[in-house]
């Protein structure tokens, strides 16, 4: 007998009718995360899946498990998830399996409970019963432990399942949200700042698969701004899956921009435009929303009113996860999410090479549209979709990843 693990779903085991999809995109997203690590077998019951290494060595199975739940622990819909000990459904063996499996937390802990689930209700002992004897056996074992029901530093859990049981000690809340593709396909626009890989996040929490779009402007941006945007899909696949990534020419769009309209307007107008082209591929892309890193007041184009004017061209939803945050607690999730390091490399964005001195602060949307309707931005918005670079990266490739 081995351990195997265990992954419990939260939020998603609520959803009714819905929950057999919820489960099936969990499952499937659960082995594609796996899948270059090795072989594992997957089966799911009462709101648990069971994942077994398919592997004989007993040192590689060791290894296979944990780094399973290295990755398991970022995966969307997973409320919880453990190591646990595979038992025959006795007690006899269940007992004599827990003290030595348990050791290191037992060892570690003053005071521990044990905790019954029976799933199986034809076992025998009923769960009051398994936690007396269980925590009587666990006390000749280990003398220097008291037995605490309140806030015990260990809780065993011993389940009695269809085929087997299992014990465990030690169970760790998951990544929580909903299992990506579950709630559809969003746009991210993609800088390379801090915010928008945090949005990211925050909607592939949600159950949305992202796809990434990042205007550049050769020669102004360079690229290792574009590798370092790079970096930053990758670092996100382990949260978000596998991610289609574009790449929009936009140096012609601001060159015409600098040349043709006022500078106080320049931000909005750019953010205009990359609004259309991001809609534009959007569609393209089946997916139902866009995404920004945007957060209220944080910058000049962040305002009430420059977002109704950005808001204007959008024909889909504009979803702005970050627009409540503050920049510490958005510096922490990038932390979290292992982004920050990568954000701020001190590459030049497209937004940063065209700053205007003054930007608009509280843009008007008739006077922007009077003035982007004086210059035809048809078809250098059309040659940029056109000159759109897709790249789509895998999720098994994650750099920096196990
Ligand atoms: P970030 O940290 O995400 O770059 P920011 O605080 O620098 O955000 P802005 O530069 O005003 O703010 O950008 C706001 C949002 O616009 C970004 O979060 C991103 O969604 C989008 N954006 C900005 N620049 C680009 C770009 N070059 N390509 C794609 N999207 C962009
Ligand atoms: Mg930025």
């Amino acid at each position: 007998m081995r351990e195997i693990i265990l992954v419990k779903y939260g939020e998603m085991a609520l959803k009714g009718a819905n929950r057999s999809t919820f489960e099936d995109v969990l499952i499937r997203n659960i082995r594609f995360r796996l899948k270059k690590l090795g072989k594992f077998d997957f089966s799911k019951a009462q709101s648990t899946i069971y994942i077994v290494p398919q592997e004989k060595d007993d040192q590689r199975y060791g290894e296979l498990l944990e780094r399973a739940m290295e990755r398991l622990r970022k995966v969307f819909g997973i409320a919880a998830l453990c190591r646990a000990m595979t038992c025959e459904k006795d007690f006899a063996d269940i007992s004599s399996r827990a003290i030595p499996y348990l050791r290191e937390p037992l060892t570690a802990a003053k005071t521990f409970k044990v905790e019954a689930k029976r799933a199986d209700k034809s076992f025998p002992m009923k769960s009051p019963q398994i936690c007396a004897e269980l925590g009587g056996i666990i006390l000749e074992a280990y003398p220097h432990l008291k037995v605490d029901v309140n806030t015990p530093d260990v809780t065993v859990t011993v389940e009695i399942r269809d085929t087997h049981a299992y014990i465990h000690a030690a169970r760790e809340k998951g990544a929580g949200g909903l299992p990506v593709g579950t709630a559809g396909n969003a746009m991210l626009l993609l800088s390379g700042g801090i915010d928008s890989p945090v949005a990211a996040y925050m909607m592939a929490k949600r159950g949305v698969r992202i796809t990434a779009v990042h205007f550049a402007s050769p020669p102004y941006t360079s690229e290792r701004a574009l590798d370092k945007v790079h970096a930053l899909c990758e670092k996100l696949t382990p949260w978000c899956g596998s991610m289609a990534f574009y790449c929009v020419p936009f140096t012609e769009i601001q060159e015409e921009l600098e040349r043709s309209c006022p500078e106080e307007f320049f931000t909005i107008l750019m953010r205009r435009l990359m609004m259309e082209i991001a809609c534009r591929l959007a569609k393209e892309e089946q997916c139902g929303a866009i995404v920004t890193g945007e957060s209220l007041g944080q910058v000049a184009s962040q305002t009430l009113p420059a977002i109704a004017c950005t808001d204007a061209v959008a024909d889909m939803p504009v979803l702005r996860p970050l627009i409540g945050m503050d920049k510490t607690e958005i510096i922490e999730i990038s932390r979290k999410i292992d982004t920050y390091e990568t954000s701020i490399l001190p590459f030049e964005d497209c937004c940063t090479v065209f700053t205007p001195r003054h930007p608009k602060l509280r843009p008007r949307l008739d006077e922007v549209e009077e003035i982007q309707a004086e210059v035809d931005f048809a078809p250098l918005v059309d040659k940029a979709v056109a000159g759109a670079e897709k790249k789509v990266f895998a999720q098994h490739i994650s750099e920096g990843d196990v």
